[in-house]
């Protein structure tokens, strides 16, 4: 499919969003098909090494989208400051790998948008990302314990993103691991349901977990590329969101915009709900003429029939409560 220009095309209030996550590696670029914008939600490497950052760079650098949007995850070590990661995890990077600074790697990422707790308006649209996910083991990146510290991350968040990119998942939503436990955050969910309320929460992290819930404001997408067993086989999303209206009619899109959002908030801490709905009546298209009249996404998992797994039972709804 020809990548749509917003400039140009007949297609000019949509733009077309391909969502990837966790593809540790995946360099053949035939399996991601065309569209405006590549959304990678973290973990494309398998061991974070600079090789491997090199490598994955090359890989985007074969892909047609206009825009690739990339976040790191808790594979992805060197993405992260020697600092922070602590000794014990840059001696381990060092026997693997001719250690190169954190802001070399960063640098390394030439052919996308890197977030790392960072905000992009891709004509108009406004595209959050931060690389956090729930402390399991002492070596991975970007991981804290659960609570304050991770809420501080999610505080970070404006209230005004329409998607959001996080590498581990909100709390009961596609993120339960092959144990039949629940790996997602509570904060992150208290703060999507509560404050954020993006149309679109793209993740990855827990592989088990690929598959996608609505709950009736946001589209949640686990598009973890591989399983379990670290196969690149599951496909990737796809959806399509228009261009807000103050934009339709600029000839050109203007230059990307990348900030780092510092304000606080005050989260409302009443309880939340989950939606006890499923997905099904999700409209699926691949009809991107179609004329929307909202400025809701389109989602379409393009494989048609989703790899369903045997613990994607969020559909039987959820009741979180913040105090
Ligand atoms: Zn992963």
């Amino acid at each position: 499919m020809e990548s749509i220009n917003p400039a140009s095309d007949v297609l000019t209030d949509m733009l077309k969003f391909v969502c990837i996550s966790d593809t540790h590696g995946l360099t053949d670029p035939t399996c991601i098909p065309d569209g405006d914008v590549l959304l990678h939600a973290g973990d494309f490497t398998l061991r974070g090494t600079w090789k491997q950052v090199d490598e994955f760079n090359n890989f985007l650098g074969q892909l047609p989208h206009k825009w690739k949007v990339v976040i790191a995850g808790n594979h992805d070590i060197c993405m992260q400051s020697k600092k922070k990661l602590g000794p014990m995890v840059y001696s381990m990077l060092t026997r693997h790998m001719e250690a190169k600074g954190y802001k070399q790697c960063k640098d390394m990422l030439t052919n996308c948008i890197y977030l790392q707790d960072e905000i992009v308006d891709i004509c108009g649209i406004k595209i959050y990302g931060s690389p956090w996910s729930i402390q399991y083991r002492g070596y991975d990146a970007f991981q804290l314990p659960e609570g304050d510290h991770m809420k501080m991350k999610w505080d970070k968040i404006p209230d005004d993103v329409d998607i959001l990119m996080t590498h581990g998942p909100p709390y009961g939503i596609c993120d339960i691991t092959k144990r039949g436990l629940h790996a997602g955050c509570l904060d992150l969910l208290s703060s999507i349901q509560t404050r954020i309320k993006p149309k679109v929460h793209v993740f990855g992290h827990i592989h088990e977990g690929y598959g996608k819930y609505n709950n009736g404001v946001t589209e949640f997408i686990n598009a973890a590329i591989c399983t379990v067993n670290y196969r690149p086989t599951n496909k990737p999303f796809i959806f399509y969101m228009k261009i807000p209206k103050q934009r339709e009619v600029t000839p050109h899109c203007s230059p990307v915009s990348i900030t780092s959002e510092k304000r606080e908030v005050t989260l409302n801490t009443k309880s939340s709900y989950c939606d006890t709905t499923c997905d099904s009546d999700l409209e699926d298209s691949t009809d991107a003429t179609k004329d929307l009249t909202t400025f809701r996404p389109v989602l379409n998992d393009i494989h048609g029939e989703r790899d369903l797994n045997p613990y994607d039972d969020i559909c039987t709804g959820l009741l979180v409560t913040k105090l």
